[in-house]
């Protein structure tokens, strides 16, 4: 019997460039594993809002994997004003799937989408996936509160989940320390790369590529401009690295209600470092050509405050690139410190320009961690990741639903 899932993605959609609004390593993780899932005989639906006009009722991604797009409220609505129309986006998939065919696993992605898979559930009695990529309680952790309305909503999306996925042992320990998982109901399911594109090459073909100098130290930092990624650690790194022919390049774009603030905030710090020769801001690129930007850069910056996973880092990993990141959630288990780049504990820019200075200064070292790298991201695929989640599934299939016994309680 072919299985059959309906994947919900409401906020934004995998067909989305990524780096820029609200688009990022979620519709990355939505469009490489749903992909991948439909490759190993996994039919999947993945339902996203129609976001603007003229946009197709349907999109066939490759066989098995179709992008549904669902009218629900008018097409340009900030993400804030999208709990008020959840109820209509799940009735808009309701009608879809009574017009075609009745899932046998729901999984959301994100709390706005497990809302609405938490209410298709009980519509159609069959298991609910979730993976969160961000929790209210982590982001207040991160010193980044959301309002309780959405804590109060996650909290019964979980206690309802079947199973709940999540990217790696860091944000296992970090979602029990934080919500407790009597059930055993937590899988982990690591995000892959796609080494077809994600590989070591020339690094003087990727600059002559993309116009940067054979000679100069080039910095990577790819990622929306948004605090919680630290473009500012960045440009001030650069800033205490004290190399004059360093270029630093920002690949991504604004997002959220202050994004176009944050983007001029850190145009105005790269004026007031005097760094304008140095610091390049890069419009976000087509997720596969960023390979070109990976293979030509000296280091890869990963300063987040905090980070599910990380995929960035993995991916410069996989591109054979020394990377300096945060010692903060995913990025834990996706850079060894010393051996693929190094952990910086806290957000002190002078311990970010040390590191730096230590693989620049040394290209046997930043070849060594290079080599390393690229053996640490090669079991991570999204073929491994879909195979992994197609055990989950079938699981589930398996056995009976939890029930809903509201907020707090738990029971299977
Ligand atoms: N990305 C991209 N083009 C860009 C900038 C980013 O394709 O111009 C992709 C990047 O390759 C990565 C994802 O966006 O796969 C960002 O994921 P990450 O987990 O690093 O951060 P998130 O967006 O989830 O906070």
């Amino acid at each position: 019997m072919v299985l059959r899932v309906a994947v919900i993605s409401l906020h934004t959609s995998p067909l989305l460039q990524p780096g820029v609004g609200d688009s990022g390593g979620m519709n990355v993780y939505v469009r490489e594993l749903v992909s991948s899932l439909s490759q190993i005989g996994i039919e999947c639906t993945t339902f996203t809002r129609a976001d603007r006009e003229g946009l197709p009722a349907e999109v066939l991604v490759e066989p098995g994997h179709r992008v549904v797009h669902i009218e629900a409220g008018p097409h340009h609505l900030p993400k804030e004003a999208l709990p008020d129309i959840s109820d209509q986006f799940c009735h808009g998939v309701m009608d879809w799937i009574h017009a075609n065919e009745k899932p046998d696993i729901i999984h959301g992605n994100y709390w706005l989408s497990g809302v609405v898979g938490h209410h298709l559930k009980h519509e159609l009695n069959v298991p609910f996936v979730s993976t969160f990529h961000t929790l209210a309680r982590v982001k207040a952790e991160g010193g980044d509160p959301e309002p309780k309305w959405r804590d109060r909503a996650e909290a019964e999306i979980i206690q309802c989940s079947d199973a709940i996925c999540v990217s790696c042992v860091e944000e296992e320990e970090q979602f029990r320390r934080l919500y407790g998982d009597s059930l055993g109901r937590i899988e982990i399911v690591a995000p892959g790369v796609e080494h077809a594109f994600f590989t070591p090459g020339d690094q003087a073909g990727a600059r002559r590529a993309i116009n940067v100098d054979p000679d100069v130290p080039f910095i990577l930092f790819v990622g929306r401009i948004q605090p919680l990624k630290g473009p500012d650690v960045a440009i001030r790194a650069l800033a205490a690295l004290g190399r004059p022919d360093a270029q630093l390049a920002i690949v991504g774009g604004a997002s959220g209600r202050n994004g176009d603030v944050q983007a001029s905030e850190a145009h105005a710090l790269v004026d007031e470092l005097g760094l304008h020769g140095q610091v390049h801001f890069i419009e976000p690129k087509p997720h596969h050509i960023l390979s070109t930007w990976y293979r030509a850069a000296d280091i890869v910056l990963v300063p987040s405050r905090s980070e599910s996973f990380g995929l960035v880092a993995l991916e410069a990993a996989s591109c054979g690139v020394p990377v300096v990141a945060s010692a903060v959630g995913g990025l834990l288990s996706l850079v060894d410190d010393g051996e693929t780049g190094y952990l910086i504990d806290g957000r002190n820019p002078d311990n970010y320009a040390d590191a730096m200075r230590r693989i620049l200064d040394d290209s046997e070292l930043a070849a060594s961690m290079g080599k390393a790298g690229v053996e640490r991201a090669k079991d991570y695929t999204w073929r491994a990741a879909a195979e992994r989640l197609r055990d989950v599934y079938a699981e589930l299939g398996a056995g009976t639903l939890v029930t809903c016994h509201g907020v707090g309680e738990e029971s299977t």
